[in-house]
């Protein structure tokens, strides 16, 4: 165990409307009572100033699920960091695997955009990785090590102000769940090569993401090296979320 305070962040990825999601936060408001966590909602862009207004002064904070590398002007599409705080967002996720599978990000550019987010005062939760294909091939450790290498160069004076979620690939969405060994194994290396750049790295955050379940929360949570959660599906679903906010503490 550990005692930095834990993050539990929601991915909805691009899920909801207005109703669905005014009808998740009155259920997920509902059911929090004292969590002992901290508490994110990663949402679609159009729906921030929604949940923004549902969720204030409650302990739900507000994140958006991307962000642009580029600070204003002509980037047709894009949402700036500024723009992210304008509606009291405090967190975003930066290289989501989904980005870097179907936008093309590179390790490049997600360092950028954890960049443009430290800037605007955001926390970056900065996503890392493998696939199955380099899980099979021995080569999880040198991708995430990769990974991170790329952000760490970019914003290493202020490394200690991100957050980092461990999500491979190959446990997104598919019901494959790491192992809380396999999990912790990668968080230690995550944490050494943290350590390496930071003299505060023990106070970053780090995330396990991928398939996180109310049946698989707690064991997962209980690493040492696993300061929170990264939850697509089962964020959706408030009892889910509500089981694994409480297997957080
Ligand atoms: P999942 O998604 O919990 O549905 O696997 C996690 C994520 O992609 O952040």
């Amino acid at each position: 165990m550990n005692d930095k305070k834990k993050l539990i962040a929601a991915n909805w990825k691009m899920n909801g409307d207005l109703a669905a999601n005014e009808a998740l936060l009155h259920a997920i408001l509902a059911g929090i009572g004292d969590a002992a966590c901290d508490l994110a909602l990663a949402v679609p862009a159009p729906y921030l100033a929604q949940v923004q207004a549902l969720t204030a002064g409650t302990v739900l904070a507000l994140a958006a699920q991307d962000v642009s590398q580029h600070e204003a002007g002509a980037y047709t599409g894009e949402v700036s960091a500024a723009m992210l705080r304008d509606f009291g967002v405090r967190y975003t996720l930066v290289g989501h695997s989904e980005r870097r599978q179907y936008h093309g990000e590179t390790d490049q550019v997600v360092a950028q955009k954890a960049q443009r987010a430290l800037a605007a005062g955001l926390t970056p939760i900065v996503c890392v990785g493998e696939t199955l294909q380099e899980r099979e091939a021995g080569q999880t450790e040198a991708v995430v090590r990769r990974q991170l290498a790329a952000v760490i160069q970019r914003n290493g004076h202020c490394i200690s102000e991100v957050a980092l979620a461990y999500e491979p690939v190959w446990a997104i969405g598919t019901g494959h769940t790491a192992s809380p060994a396999q999990a912790q194994a990668v968080h230690a290396v995550l944490r050494a090569q943290l350590r390496a750049a930071s003299a505060q790295a023990g106070r970053i955050r780090l995330l396990y993401g991928g398939s996180l379940n109310a049946a698989n929360a707690a064991p997962l949570l209980a690493q040492p090296d696993i300061d929170g959660g990264l939850v697509g599906g089962a964020s959706l679903k408030a009892p889910d979320f509500l089981a694994i906010i409480a297997a957080a503490h």
